[in-house]
């Protein structure tokens, strides 16, 4: 991939903290036509987001602790030291106690009951994870265990081998910040799935998208001055274990020097977290017969998410306005809105530590959570279920991630 149009220079911005990046707004440089952040959008397109996601289906649902994880975790890394962008792995143990059996599990989670509002049972259902409440009609939620669900005989062999106790890891890869190499924002998406399919959109589409711009930063003509690492967490659908894994590991070593005076900082000081998680279906709320259209509707929107709750929410809140001035001067095709209800994914470990947000195709909580993903955890959660209009909703979040990743650390051309 080559930058070619003869540029220019900076954003001309220093961002420090999220609080200046409110203060500041987006600022646009004068020079529109060599706005170096809409030459780098420009370097996403359609056809190459589809064959990353593509990419990643041949492993199946990539679920932990299974071969066609490793591989893909092998497969993720030879395409990012492919982009020039250097890697390294977080290696550790996922040794969970055996579970009882669930008498529920063959029809799924919260949502039992299928078109009506409210769960089974007289559960408290009308507060969805991560707070906000449910609205109008649900339908069933839950993981599919059962191989025969899935009707193609190839995909269900790729999918046949259980998981196991023991070691685990998970790949990422850094671009250095060529002024403050010692702080960093992380852009993540989780590489595992579940479900008997092969977890294209869950979470498929938000790896991809993390690739996708680590391809793009690691252009040696692109310079940033602040470090940004993409990483592929591995271990998401058991609880968010390697996310957990790496800020037990890591959380420590921020902003350390090492070795002293090399100018080198192996874990720079983090600035903020943006995870993305199922990237590209919205196509609307259950029917009153528990069905879902199958075509993206005309409004569908990238749902940028904090946590009200957390302890860094207020860097968080203003992070998310930040993503979403960018979705407005930059994607090209669907919105952005924020939400206060970030929940179930990687930058919920970070959430008390730094600025964290998620990106997803519906608020996690009160729309997938009510069913509006028909897909979530099903063996039709496959590469052939996507049209481009999906395709489309999931590279216009990369292209708001892209667009405010590129504003926070200063990135430039340097021809
Ligand atoms: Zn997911």
């Amino acid at each position: 991939m080559r930058l070619s149009l003869s540029v220019l220079s900076s954003v001309a911005i220093t961002w420090f903290t999220a609080a200046s990046v409110l203060a500041q707004g987006a600022a646009a440089p004068a020079d529109t036509l060599n706005d170096p952040v809409r030459i780098m959008v420009s370097q996403l397109t359609l056809d190459r987001y589809k064959n990353t996601v593509k990419g990643l289906t041949q492993f199946g649902d990539r679920r932990q602790g299974t071969k066609r994880n490793r591989d893909a975790v092998d497969w993720i890394e030879a395409q990012l030291k492919s982009y020039g962008c250097a890697t390294e792995r977080i290696v550790y143990e996922y040794n969970p106690a055996p579970r009882q059996p669930n008498p529920a599990a063959g029809r799924g989670g919260a949502a039992g009951g299928r078109g009506a509002a409210g769960g089974r049972g007289g559960a408290p259902s009308n507060n969805a994870q991560g707070g906000g409440r449910y609205r109008g009609i649900r339908a069933r939620t839950g993981v599919n265990n059962d191989s025969l669900k899935q009707p193609d005989p190839a995909i269900r062999a790729i999918d046949t081998e259980q998981t196991t106790n023991g070691e685990r890891q998970e790949v990422y890869c850094t671009k250095v910040g060529s002024t403050h190499p010692e702080e960093m924002y992380i852009v993540g998406g989780h590489m595992d799935g579940i479900g008997w399919g092969q977890a294209a959109n869950d979470d498929g589409s938000g790896t991809a998208i993390v690739m996708e711009l680590a391809r793009i930063f690691s252009d040696p003509n692109v310079v940033t001055d602040r470090t940004i690492r993409f990483a592929l967490w591995n271990n998401e659908e058991s609880g968010l274990d390697g996310a957990k894994a790496y800020v037990a590991q890591r959380q420590a070593l921020q902003g350390k020097e090492s070795p002293a005076g090399s100018g080198k900082y192996p874990e720079p000081k983090w600035l903020g977290m943006i995870q993305h998680d199922m990237m590209m279906w919205d196509h609307g709320a259950p029917r009153a017969d528990g069905t879902v259209s199958p075509e993206q509707r005309p409004e569908a929107d990238v749902n940028i998410e904090f946590q009200s709750t957390a302890k860094m929410a207020d860097g968080a809140n203003k992070l998310a306005w930040f993503f979403q001035t960018a979705n407005e001067k930059y994607a090209t095709d669907y919105p952005a809105r924020v939400g206060q209800h970030m929940t179930n994914t990687d930058s919920d470990p970070f959430k008390d530590i730094v600025p964290a947000i998620s990106l997803r195709e519906n608020e996690r909580g009160e729309q997938i959570g009510a069913g509006w993903d028909p897909n979530w955890h099903q063996p039709t959660d496959v590469f052939t279920t996507y049209t481009d209009k999906d395709f489309r909703l999931g590279m216009n979040a990369a292209q708001t991630t892209l667009a405010a990743i590129a504003q926070l650390t200063g990135a430039k051309l340097k021809k």
